[in-house]
């Protein structure tokens, strides 16, 4: 069954809704195959986040990243990895607010750069994130 990786990010932890994203997650059928709260270093946030590196939102999103604990999720499901980002909505939580309110980051996001939650956006990444967050076993 696929796979994807989730996260919990910092403001959402932060802000008590660990636990109402995990019930949303499992109301819409993802299984939670791994979980993880840990709190990144800024070589782990720059490693997760080596796509963006060199973007202007770069130095933000990992001082953001770095600001608390997050909790990391295993998900299974069929179709996970779109499903997974269809539930979080759109990457601003502003625009996720007004196209798609009932959306993990529409209901638990702060805005632009805190938004609640993460979603692999893709196989290659999920295998890639699930390894750097599950090393071993789970992540094969
Ligand atoms: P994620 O990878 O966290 O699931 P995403 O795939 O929807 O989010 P990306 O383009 O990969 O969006 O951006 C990664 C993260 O960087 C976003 O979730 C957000 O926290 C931050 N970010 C992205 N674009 C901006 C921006 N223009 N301004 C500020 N922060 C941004
Ligand atoms: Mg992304």
């Amino acid at each position: 069954v696929e796979r994807t990786l989730a996260m919990i990010k910092p403001d959402a932890v932060r802000n008590g809704h660990v636990d109402s994203i995990i019930a949303a997650c499992e109301a819409a059928g993802f299984v939670v195959a791994g979980r993880t709260d840990q709190q990144l270093t800024t070589s782990q946030a720059s490693q997760f986040y080596a796509e963006h590196e060199g973007k202007e939102f770069f130095a933000g999103l990992t001082t953001f990243m770095t600001s608390g604990p997050v909790v990391a999720l295993l998900l299974e499901k069929p179709n996970a990895i779109k499903d997974w980002r269809a539930l979080m909505g759109p990457t601003n939580t502003e625009k996720a607010k007004s196209e798609a309110p009932e959306s993990l980051r529409a209901l638990y996001g702060t805005d632009g750069t805190q938004n609640a939650t993460h979603g692999s956006d893709s196989f290659i990444s999920a295998a890639r994130e699930a390894a750097f967050w599950f090393p071993g076993d789970l992540a094969k």
